[in-house]
């Protein structure tokens, strides 16, 4: 089954690119959320923290980094800024390519839960 984070990865499917290395993609949503609200995601397409193990654990890592630095790049690192995972359906989670969001750019992002 195809997979739209796979494909933006791919190049298939365009999206405007904040920050990129060998292991990750950091894209702006298409749907922001926030001033600052980007997607952080793995090159290695997991399904979310449920395929999680020791084995591929790093990925976590290498997501955490990427988080690091789009929030360097635009410029939300001091100000303070949010990161969100939707796990599985009651979370929201639409999009089945594990992703983080990095929400910012305000002082006062609001409640974690409305
Ligand atoms: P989630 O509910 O955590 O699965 O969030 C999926 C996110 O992907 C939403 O915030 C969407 O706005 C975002 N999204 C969906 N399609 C695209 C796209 N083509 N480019 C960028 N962001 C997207
Ligand atoms: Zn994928």
């Amino acid at each position: 089954m195809g997979c739209l984070f796979c494909d933006i990865i791919a190049g298939k499917i365009p999206s405007t690119k904040v920050f990129e290395n060998d292991r990750v993609l950091a894209f702006e949503d298409i749907n922001p959320a926030a001033p600052v609200h980007v997607l952080v995601i793995h090159k290695i397409h997991t399904r979310n923290i449920d395929e999680l193990s020791p084995d591929n654990a790093s990925i976590m890592a290498d997501l955490m980094l990427g988080v690091k630095e789009v929030a360097r790049i635009k410029k939300t690192d001091s100000q303070g800024y949010r990161v969100i995972i939707n796990n599985g359906a009651a979370a929201g989670q639409v999009i089945w390519h594990l992703h983080v969001h990095v929400l910012g750019g305000k002082d006062d992002l609001g409640a974690m839960i409305c």
